[in-house]
């Protein structure tokens, strides 16, 4: 079964052979190396100053993030079931919370943001996704970040960069926390997720100190700075991290971005070369989501006749929406394959007849550019 779903991805051969090898303890100067050998990688591809890691899947390192640093009152973005589990996080820790709802294809508004932001000046936190992944949607956080910096200098700034750090380059200049997880871009298992500090945040943290106890923040950064975690670590998921980073780095950070978006580019126009329609307004490049009134049957056939499982739509958008995955190292060949097949199955719903478009426009745009 080819595994194409936008999180979780494919883990490669040798990253599984790696996490194989027999375990080891946490407290130990040979873990501590490695440990520090992954948050040094880490830090180069979030491009901020300090990186937290723990153990927990992506929600757990936004629930940190929130509780943390909100004081009182946060702006959320809620353009998709992640931007509305901010909101969702913010309301269980009972802090005020400004939700600004947009349809799942749209990318949320810099001048909403502004106005908002002028209109309630006691919101201290705000939290966006940089890729909302429900709809496959890119918001232009940097912009929004810049402009909530300008209104308010102490604002912080919570990006969810799940489906955006390894994927491509983000500006963090005005991002405080850019949350990532193991199992989309990083190409491992669940279980493991990644916070990016900045410099302001790391001061924020060490003045108000960090709130809670297994996701202290502060706790967390002061343990982490001397090479060890502050509870058990997640030993084999860093181990298959730091393999990971490795193996980035030797294909170089900008070459596998510069893959990564051909990858997107050339899948989107063969897609659309077929006649499928791309849901989002302003695509993002980790995914294709297409809207289909069929999508459940292109789905179903996909994964019984052609062993390709690709992720399908979330509540309003359940049966109408699939999602193919671009993020991590996915061979053309793999990527051309499951266009191919949507074109025969297209033919097979008689909708429309196989020409081999899709690999052809597939091929022309990923080694022409
Ligand atoms: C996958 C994902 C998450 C994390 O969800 P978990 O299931 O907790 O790992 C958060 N935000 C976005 C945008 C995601 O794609």
């Amino acid at each position: 079964m080819l595994l194409l779903t936008p999180g979780p991805t494919a883990v490669p051969e040798d990253i599984r052979m790696k996490m194989s090898e027999s375990t080891m303890h946490h407290r130990t100067p040979e873990f501590s190396e490695i440990f520090r050998q992954t948050r040094e990688k880490l830090k180069d591809i979030f491009g901020m100053d300090e990186v937290i890691l723990l153990s927990s899947s992506g929600t757990g390192a936004m629930e940190a993030s929130v509780t943390n640093f909100c004081k009182k009152k946060a702006l959320t973005v809620n353009a998709g079931k992640f931007g509305e589990r901010f909101g969702k996080i913010i309301k269980a820790f009972g802090f005020e919370l400004v939700e600004l709802k947009y349809e799942w294809d749209t990318p949320a508004s810099v001048e909403d943001i502004k106005e908002t932001l002028l209109k309630e000046s006691d919101i201290d936190t705000l939290c966006i996704q940089v890729c909302e992944s429900a709809g496959g949607l890119r918001h232009p956080v940097e912009e929004i970040a810049k402009e909530a910096k300008r209104i308010n200098p102490d604002i912080t700034i919570i990006a969810d960069g799940i489906t955006a750090v390894g994927v491509e380059k983000i500006d963090t200049t005005y991002i405080d926390l850019l949350i990532s997880g193991s199992q989309k871009a990083f190409m491992l298992p669940p279980g493991l997720s990644m916070i990016g500090v900045s410099k302001d945040a790391v001061s924020k943290l060490e003045k108000d100190g960090g709130k809670g106890y297994y996701f202290n923040l502060l706790t967390e950064l002061k343990k982490q700075r001397t090479n060890t975690t502050a509870w058990t670590a997640a030993t084999t998921l860093i181990i298959g991290l730091n393999a990971v980073l490795d193996e980035i780095r030797s294909i170089g950070l900008e070459n596998f971005y510069n893959e990564t978006k051909r990858r997107s580019l050339a899948s989107k126009e063969a897609l659309k070369a077929i006649g499928f329609k791309i849901y989002p307004k302003s695509p993002a490049t980790s995914m294709s989501a297409i809207y289909d009134e069929k999508a459940e049957d292109v789905r179903k056939i996909l994964k019984s006749k052609y062993e390709v499982n690709i992720a399908g739509g979330q509540d309003h958008l359940k049966g109408k929406l699939f999602r193919i995955n671009h993020m991590g190292l996915i061979k053309p060949y793999e990527a051309s394959w499951v266009l191919n097949v949507l074109e025969l199955i297209l033919d097979e719903l008689g909708v429309r007849e196989y020409k081999g478009e899709a690999n052809r426009v597939f091929n022309e745009v990923y080694y022409k550019i």
